[in-house]
């Protein structure tokens, strides 16, 4: 791997270098607070070379056979599984979340992105229709140049390759910009690249901040096409950037999901999975449930069980195998977690469990960026807590009468992305689910994931749709060719 002095490096035209101005930012190891590697700085300048490599790639790509690109993307996620080790470590290391996280989810799903699209464009349908006597109108889809595809941190590879697999299957070029808290897999994935044989130019990463990278992509005139994942505030930007020169974007953006418990769902299901869509990833999957209904009846039980479950979850160093709360990802969002419950406390919640730093798991994590789970009750609903987007291990619980009146809880926000609903009854689940306005509704799980499935947010969660078809669609231009009979 081609480091100088731990360096990352941009991926311009195929060729690792460091950036234009020179200038790199300290990436820092959240579990130990210290800088592990430095990052290219990166700005307008890198970003027009590499636009100019994907765009001198595209005739070229555009035009390979469907067979060939499917075969490199197949390349490229076998070449992640033989090297799952090594992106498993640099993902724990690079976001602090527990090591056994990453080797079991991020990375497996990072390869199964590439599988995915790699197969499914062998298996496209065109549609046809024939008018009577008249002519036949047959749709064409294209590829649609150089497109900008912008991540977050949390779920780097996965989130990242969730775009690039898409875009670069059916033919486009990218320019992509990880977050420049967590570049390292993203890096790792540009030397797997080569060795897979995609061609230079094909893909190319620009590493650097979204003010100065992110923003040169958004705003870039050659760049037509922009696939974001990030804060909602961050999606307004791309939004006003994109508009006045009408470019195609989808906006995968912010929530705050509500996760419902009936009382007559299964209650220990109910728990172990509340567990599991609070607390993920220290909270910080976009789809975390930070909400938790539970019907009055089954309250109290609910409370008490989950908290002390809560309790028992082993926070340590995110490199142990014990681990089940790693570090939180920056000291400025550590930073965010601890307002919202210094707020909580001032909208009158109650910290059931959590709720102050911890002791540092161990020496070497002396510095690092910890915070426990924690559970707040006995908050109204319209409180700040409950209706902000906080993105850390931090969940409320609050009780309800009846299905009415927790639908009511659920929509009553600006966020639109995610749902759980737990109960045994079909005839609820289905009711329940229609009235829900989220882009997913999972009943009786969380974070179940199939690729075929359309995937997105409602209101300010998101503008378009991910996955499957619906990603095959957005990243080509449909075009009617109509033939007279
Ligand atoms: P963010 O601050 O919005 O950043 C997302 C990406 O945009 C980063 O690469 C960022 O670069 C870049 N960026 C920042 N300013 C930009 C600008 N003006 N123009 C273009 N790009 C810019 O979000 P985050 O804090 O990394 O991630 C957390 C958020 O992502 C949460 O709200 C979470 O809910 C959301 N999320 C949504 C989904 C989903 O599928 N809906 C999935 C995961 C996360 P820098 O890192 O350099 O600032």
């Amino acid at each position: 791997m081609p480091t100088e002095l731990n360096k990352i490096l941009n991926f311009i035209d195929g060729q690792f270098d460091g950036p234009v101005g020179g200038k790199y930012l300290d990436n820092i190891e959240p579990a130990t607070g210290q800088p592990y590697s430095q990052v290219p700085d990166s700005d307008s300048r890198d970003v027009d070379q590499a636009v100019a490599a994907a765009e001198k790639a595209f005739p070229e790509w555009s035009g390979t056979s469907t067979a060939e690109r499917s075969r490199v993307l197949l390349r490229i996620a076998d070449l992640i599984e033989r090297d799952l080790e090594k992106f498993a470590r640099a993902e724990s290391v690079d976001t602090g979340k527990p090591l056994s996280l990453a080797r079991s989810l991020d990375i497996p799903r990072a390869s199964s992105n590439f599988r995915f699209f790699a197969t499914a464009i062998l298996h496209t349908e065109n549609e046809a229709h024939v008018m009577d006597g008249v002519a036949f109108n047959y749709t064409l889809r294209q590829p649609r140049g150089v497109v900008g595809l912008i991540s977050p941190w949390n779920l780097p590879l996965y989130l990242l390759s969730w775009k690039i697999a898409p875009a670069i299957a059916v033919g486009n070029t990218a320019v992509a910009k990880p977050s420049e808290l967590t570049p390292m897999t993203a890096f790792l994935l540009c030397e797997i690249c080569r060795e897979a044989g995609l061609p230079n130019g094909v893909l190319n990463i620009v590493h650097g901040t979204g003010p100065n990278v992110g923003s040169a992509i958004t705003a870039h005139p050659k760049v037509g096409t922009i696939s974001f994942t990030g804060g909602t505030v961050t999606g307004r930007k791309v939004a006003e950037a994109g508009a006045p020169l009408f470019k195609k974007i989808s906006l995968e953006l912010g929530g705050k999901n509500p996760n419902i418990i009936f009382a007559d769902a299964n209650l220990d299901a109910a728990i172990v999975g509340s567990l599991r869509s609070s607390f993920a990833n220290q909270g910080q999957v976009c789809l975390c449930g930070s909400r938790v209904f539970v019907e009055r009846s089954a309250y109290d039980e609910f409370v008490r069980r989950f908290v002390e479950k809560t309790a028992q979850l082993q926070l340590g160093d995110p490199l142990e195998s014990t681990t089940d709360q790693g570090a939180i990802v920056s000291r400025t969002q550590l930073e965010k977690v601890k307002f919202y419950v210094g707020l909580a406390r001032e909208e009158g919640g109650k910290i059931t469990v959590g709720g102050s730093a911890p002791p540092p798991p161990n020496d070497r994590c002396r510095d690092g960026f910890f915070f426990p789970p924690t559970v707040i009750t006995g908050l109204p609903v319209a409180s700040r807590v409950n209706r902000e987007e906080i993105f850390g291990p931090v969940i409320t619980i609050t009780p309800f009468e009846s299905e009415e009146e927790v639908i009511g809880y659920a929509n009553d926000n600006e966020y639109g992305l995610a749902s759980s609903v737990w109960t045994q009854n079909l005839n609820r689940a289905h009711r329940v689910a229609e009235q829900i306005h989220t882009g997913t509704v999972w009943v009786n799980c969380w974070l179940v994931r199939d690729l075929r499935v359309p995937f997105g947010g409602m209101k300010q969660s998101g503008v378009g749709r991910e996955g499957g078809n619906e990603a095959l669609h957005f990243f080509t231009e449909a075009k009617n060719i109509c033939i007279a009979k």
